[in-house]
């Protein structure tokens, strides 16, 4: 694609934007650093912040070790500040999706399809010319307004990493979701996670992607923590609110229908407790209440989507060391030997557990060995193990690993 010109309303300023946002280049031997923004166009924020401080870097010309590559979403999109034209360019990235990517001339009919495989071209372009160890990061904002958060696929670089930012972590959102570009990026087995910068138009969210950019390039040690200005970007994002680094997990979602009518309950905040019961919106004139206890997360305010809202809980301390230590012995390898269990293939990635036999395992049990649930038929649960591909050996000597 050309370049298109973006709007930002907060900053009241145009730019012009190419699918390559900027790159900078530093020692080579430092890591690959691969930030996306605007996959949803009604997003602009992360991408005016990526713009911003790859103007910075050029004009101060830091000591930088390591590459920084910044890659636009969906331009088309962008340009006319819609999330998308035809389909959600974040639900497009499941293997058979990326396969049908090869002919020409489906893809021809579908604006997404065309930018979607620009954006597949560019990263393995990079991929095949820098070295690693390789870091992705997509950035994003929210109808609603909210308080900075990461989204993250539970692996443990992942959640290793992610501890760092003094923001909430929520833990195995893509289990709801079809086809996010992360998961298709962790599912190669790098460090990749999702920024969420605030609410879409907010003026403070472009400060909030600035201070996670700027943040991301001192952990990974690209720059040092005095010319990232560390300290002064971490307290910005502390002082958003109570939750610091606390992990949470999705225990809820309501689905909603493209045609359906639905409305929040106005002044519900993101990250509110409600008690089980609460009545959180309506939806073709019913009232929905929250099944369970919890926190309320990313509520619709407005526009396009097919989440409703989701239930989200703290993850105890306790769980996440006893599973990072089950995972570190490989655990999952004697659950093979139970009846209902058995590897889907070789590489020993998936499980598949049949319930008529193994009715005792839960979701949250596997949760537990690092597996996320893909899909499940009436008798059977497909579960995709993260760590069986996780490149954890890549980042063994980074800063932020020792
Ligand atoms: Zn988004």
């Amino acid at each position: 694609m050309t370049a298109i010109r973006i709007h930002s309303k907060p900053l009241n300023k145009t730019i012009e934007v190419n699918r390559l946002i900027g790159s900078h280049k530093g020692n080579p031997n430092g890591p690959t650093l691969i930030f996306t923004g605007g996959i949803h166009g009604n997003e602009p924020a992360g991408v005016f912040a990526l713009k911003s401080v790859l103007e910075e870097l050029k004009q101060l010309n830091p000591e930088f070790n390591g590459n920084l590559y910044a890659i636009s979403g969906n331009l088309s999109a962008l340009e006319k500040g819609v999330r998308y034209n035809k389909a959600d360019l974040n639900r497009m990235w499941t293997k058979e999706k990326l396969a049908g990517l090869e002919d020409d001339k489906v893809i021809s009919f579908n604006d997404e399809l065309v930018q979607q495989k620009e954006i597949f071209d560019i990263m393995q372009d990079i991929l095949s010319k820098e070295k690693g160890p390789y870091y992705f990061f997509d950035l994003h904002t929210t109808s609603g307004e909210t308080a900075p958060f990461i989204t993250v696929n539970d692996s443990l670089i992942n959640r290793k990493f992610t501890s760092l930012y003094p923001v909430p972590l929520i833990l195995g959102i893509e289990e709801f979701l079809d086809g996010p570009l992360l998961s298709y990026i962790n599912e190669l087995g790098y460090v990749a996670f999702g920024f969420e910068g605030g609410q879409h138009d907010s003026p403070k969210s472009i400060e909030y992607c600035r201070s996670f950019i700027y943040l991301t390039l001192s952990f990974t040690g690209c720059l040092s923590p005095e010319d990232a200005n560390e300290a002064e970007h971490l307290i910005s994002l502390k002082k958003v609110m109570n939750f610091r680094n606390k992990f949470f997990e999705i225990i809820y979602r309501e689905e909603i229908e493209p045609d359906d009518k639905f409305i929040i309950c106005d002044g519900y905040l993101n990250f509110q407790k409600v008690p089980k019961g609460t009545i959180i919106a309506i939806n073709n004139g019913k009232q929905l209440e929250t099944p369970y206890r919890g926190y309320i997360f990313m509520p619709l305010y407005q526009g396009k989507g097919n989440d409703g809202f989701f239930i989200i809980r703290k993850t105890p301390v306790f769980f996440l060391k006893l599973s990072a230590f089950l995972r570190k012995i490989s655990f999952d390898r004697l659950l093979v030997a139970l009846p209902g269990v058995n590897w889907r293939s070789e590489t020993r990635e998936e499980l598949v557990v049949d319930l008529k036999i193994a009715r005792f395992f839960t979701r949250k049990f596997f949760h537990l060995m690092g597996y996320r649930s893909k899909q499940k038929d009436s008798t059977h649960l497909k579960l995709k193990n993260r760590e069986a591909v996780s490149k954890g050996e890549d980042y063994k000597n980074a800063p932020w690993n020792k």
